[in-house]
């Protein structure tokens, strides 16, 4: 039977589309490796690793098997009073994974969730201390932390996908994005800005919150590792706790296990998503150190007021340690360094293209900017007839891909990309 587009178009919400007059959607029947597979039998070579999260390919062998594993002794319980192995399996393989100062895991059922979670330790470690006043949230333009109402308050103010709801969000301070590029000069007037707004105002600021090294759907911008350094190193001046929204970030695609690594920086809480789980279920999760899981403890509800009813959902936590043994396994860092050496080399003649304002290359993540907003439905055609998906959004043309991609398979991104900027 086929799928009923129809009523699909109809009655189901897609993201950030109209309800009455929705973008088109592609019927996708399977997913195999790198390839997704249209109901009419075309096959497309991902660009997108479904939004960062399918690192291992689609259909992979050993995540099938951990889910069907899990799956014939239980696929969910709650997490309130108890407890199992797939969750504890993945929190000690995660802890083995991030930043050594990171000790405490919170498992979140989405990535807008592990901000709402990392924003509620972050406010609820001050409020039981002796300087509770310490509530307001530093963020930078051009970042994005999520959907939801406490994620969307840190998330770019006028650019970013919620400034309609800007007066019922709380108001936290902005600063600009930073300037420096990831492999360009250190510009120091980058964080002249921050220094200036935490000497005046740290007395009432609970934490710093960024994507490290790489601002994703506020602009795919790719930032020095030095203005991380100095950020952290001023959060420890003024006692402002820094969190890294390492959703996108993590796991490999900047080259790097985390991009606080580029800056050989720890944060005090850290937010992981998106590949987590090797793109199969919907698992986050938010760590913290000792010390402000000490602080949380110490305030008036003593635990951390957040508890959803599908936390450490089992088959998400085994799917998400299978996944994390083969990033252990440490493929991804030949295949990442592949990716980029490749990308930057294939999507290099675009610079010559009118219509491109940048090309840039971070990872296993490639960029073109144009000058313009880009016509989504058009080009999302276009490259479907060219067989890849490749999804743009605003005036970015962009892939991040799943590091097992083959070079044919990216090559066939990288000239879909290269054909529609006409070069
Ligand atoms: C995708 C993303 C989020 C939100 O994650 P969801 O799972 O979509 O809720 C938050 N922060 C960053 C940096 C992201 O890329």
């Amino acid at each position: 039977m086929s799928i009923d587009l129809a009523f699909d178009r109809q009655h189901i919400w897609h993201p950030y589309t109209s309800m009455l007059n929705p973008l088109p959607v592609y019927p996708v029947v399977a997913a195999e490796g790198c390839e997704l597979i249209l109901e009419n039998g075309q096959r497309l070579v991902d660009g997108t690793a479904s939004w960062w999260s399918a690192v291992h390919g689609y259909n992979h062998p050993v995540l099938n098997q951990a889910v069907t594993a899990q799956l014939s002794k239980m696929a969910h319980v709650m997490f309130g009073g108890i407890t199992h192995q797939p969750a504890v399996q993945l929190c000690q393989q995660l802890l083995a994974m991030v930043p050594a100062n990171l000790t405490k895991v919170f498992l979140a059922d989405s990535g807008s969730i592990s901000v709402e979670v990392a924003i509620k330790m972050a406010l609820q470690y001050w409020l039981a201390s002796s300087t509770p006043q310490k509530q307001k949230l530093v963020s930078l333009r051009k970042g994005y932390h999520g959907d939801t109402f406490a994620a969307m308050a840190v998330c770019d103010p006028v650019d970013g996908m919620h400034d309609m709801f800007a007066n019922l969000l709380p108001q936290h301070y902005f600063l600009p994005a930073p300037q420096s590029r990831f492999a360009g000069k250190f510009l120091p007037e980058d964080i002249a800005q921050l220094e200036q707004l935490l000497a005046e105002k740290h007395h009432e600021i609970a934490a710093l919150i960024l994507e490290p090294i790489v601002q994703g759907y506020g602009g795919m911008r790719f930032y020095h590792p030095e203005y991380l350094r100095r950020a952290r190193a001023l959060c420890d001046k003024y006692q402002v706790l820094l969190i890294a929204d390492e959703i996108a970030t993590g796991f490999g695609r900047t080259g790097k296990l985390f991009a606080c690594e580029h800056a050989d920086i720890q944060p005090d809480i850290m937010c992981v998503g998106k590949a987590l789980s090797g793109g199969y279920i919907t698992l986050a999760a938010t760590l913290c150190t000792d010390e402000v899981a000490r602080g949380i403890s110490l305030s008036a509800a003593g635990g951390l007021m957040h508890g959803p009813t599908f936390m450490a959902n089992p088959l998400a936590c085994a799917v998400a340690s299978a996944s994390l043994d083969l990033i252990a396994k440490g493929d991804w860092q030949q295949q990442v360094a592949a990716i980029e050496a490749q990308l930057k080399h294939e999507l290099a003649p675009c610079q010559q293209s009118p219509l491109v304002k940048d090309v840039r290359v971070l990872g296993a993540i490639g960029v073109l900017e144009m000058h313009s907003k880009v016509n989504v439905a058009e080009l999302q055609q276009r490259f479907v007839e060219l067989g890849v998906w490749i999804r743009p959004f605003n005036n970015l043309i962009y892939i991040m891909p799943p590091f097992i991609i083959s070079p044919q398979q990216l090559s066939k991104l990288s000239s879909a990309m290269c054909q529609l900027v006409n070069v």
